[in-house]
């Protein structure tokens, strides 16, 4: 191989990785973008308030926000956390969202590449996060959530219609337990509100990765539940949703090969 051959090579690689740090930087910032209509949406629809109408406030004054004051994380920062007018603090619920946001984007790009598969993935993220955050807050998920996740299980379905059947039963796989354990336990612990978001996302994300949700939504929301418990020392009503959220989130990035693993670990052949 000459050495102009090689300074070739280089130069294609250096322009290739450049290229693709460049698509990770604009997803990113799309995400810390998305993450800041987020928060709007876990305050504005659970008040079944419009969330494109009315412009941008301060909760407590009133105060209508410049077009400077709704740069994501940035302007939270540089308003050191307060209101321009009347210095209320700001939740850091705000940059947190935002900022959790664009690193989940991030890790699905990481991890699944450029794709159909990973912009759906992304707009699920974003519905299981906001949904997660007015269930931690208010006990309840809103079924707008549920809805969007489900259209964007439809299109997996149709973008992916050779392997139609994984999506339908993961439709199915989940939730009609959860459901069955719903009407045994009158509700308590278990809520429409999973039961829906189960059937949803399994039909986006299919069943073994629905079923692996299940698995480690329960196993996280044990652990998280009693560590609380201990910490608080007193009985906190379990809110389900944020549990189950990240157990679909992390079966969307690695649940294949966390199957896999477990396959070739514990199952004979
Ligand atoms: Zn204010």
């Amino acid at each position: 191989m000459s050495s102009t051959m090689i300074v070739q090579l280089l130069k294609r690689w250096v322009a290739i990785m450049s290229l693709d740090i460049f698509y990770k930087i604009i997803i990113i910032i799309y995400g810390v973008f998305i993450g800041s209509f987020l928060n709007v949406c876990i305050y504005r629809i659970p008040k079944k308030e419009s969330v494109v109408v009315t412009r941008s406030h301060c909760m407590t004054c009133g105060g209508q926000l410049k077009w400077y004051d709704l740069v994501p994380v940035l302007s939270f920062l540089t308003l050191g956390g307060k209101c321009r007018y009347c210095k209320t603090k700001l939740s850091w619920q705000y940059p947190l969202v935002e900022f959790a946001n664009g690193v989940g984007y991030a890790a699905i790009v990481i991890v699944k590449g450029v794709g159909i598969e990973s912009i759906l993935y992304c707009l699920c993220a974003s519905a299981l996060l906001a949904l997660s955050v007015i269930d931690w807050r208010i006990y309840e998920i809103p079924v707008v959530f549920n809805i969007f996740i489900g259209i964007l299980g439809i299109i997996r379905l149709l973008t992916d219609y050779r392997q139609w059947y994984l999506y339908v039963i993961g439709f199915f796989a989940v939730s009609s337990f959860l459901y069955i354990l719903m009407i045994a336990t009158n509700g308590r612990g278990m809520g429409g509100g999973d039961v829906k978001l189960m059937a949803a996302a399994g039909l986006l994300i299919g069943w073994k990765s629905i079923i692996l949700a299940l698995v480690l939504g329960s196993i996280l929301g044990s652990i998280i539940h009693l560590v609380c418990m201990k910490i608080k020392g007193k009985d906190h009503q379990l809110a389900f949703g944020p549990y189950l959220s990240l157990g679909i989130y992390i079966s969307m990035l690695c649940g294949n090969e966390i199957i896999q693993w477990y396959l070739n670990t514990f199952v004979q052949r």
